[in-house]
């Protein structure tokens, strides 16, 4: 009786945050996966091209994480994308994930707020990428995403020439000259949670306990787990 009272008087698990992580197109370290160890909160599926986007995502995920670099053509797939986030749930786009779908005008003016151009488009030249670079990283505002999450000093691969929104919301900044210096935004989309890192490409990011903090602020966020300020 005193174990059922015990038991009743505990308050309820919560259920862990579906994440669908998508992949293909481009390839990775294996050492991207460390960034969600030991993270039991979290349900983490990996469903790379071409199934990523074949099913219904609002039935299993939560929260979509991007790690992909992939133009969605596919109708069906481009339904169950715009379904699952104009029904609020969130999105974290990583790295190489800002060229997704680069000429698909919804996803990079309204869905994403910014675009890696993978070619020329009538005035705008293709944006550019350069590994090994040293960066100093530093937050910006005030913002959950941003809650323990102080100033980086990465070896990371830098992107220059993107278009970012001016209506996206800039959370962290570099100097370094190779790279734009919004390097992590919160995307204008209004009908769920999109956060975007450019952060990312390999070992030494992925390793980087700060960085590794700030993708699992970002996600749970995107979950509506963390208070808006
Ligand atoms: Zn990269």
């Amino acid at each position: 009786m005193l174990l059922l009272t015990a038991l009743l008087l505990l308050p309820l698990a919560a259920e862990p945050i579906r994440v669908q992580i998508t992949t293909g197109g481009h390839p990775y370290d294996l050492s991207f996966y460390g960034i969600f160890e030991g993270q039991g909160d979290l349900a983490i599926t990996v469903n790379p091209h071409p199934s990523a986007y074949r099913r219904d995502l609002r039935k299993f995920v939560d929260v979509l994480v991007l790690y992909n670099l992939a133009d969605t053509e596919g109708e069906s797939e481009r339904k169950n994308l715009r379904a699952f986030l104009e029904s609020g749930r969130g999105m974290v786009v990583l790295h190489h994930a800002i060229a997704d779908n680069w000429q698909w005008k919804w996803w990079y003016e309204e869905v994403v707020g910014g675009r890696f151009l993978m070619d020329q488009d009538g005035a705008m030249r293709r944006s550019t990428a350069r590994n090994n670079e040293v960066m100093a990283v530093r937050p910006v505002a005030k913002h959950p995403v941003l809650e323990g999450v102080g100033a980086m000093r990465l070896d990371d691969e830098t992107y220059k020439g993107m278009w970012i929104s001016p209506r996206s919301r800039v959370l962290l900044e570099t100097d370094n000259p190779t790279s734009d210096k919004a390097v992590a935004w919160i995307s204008p989309y209004d009908k769920s949670r999109v956060v975007v890192i450019q952060l990312g490409h390999g070992p030494k990011t992925h390793r980087d306990p700060v960085y590794r903090k700030l993708v699992r602020n970002t996600i749970l966020w995107a979950a509506g787990k963390l208070n808006d300020q």
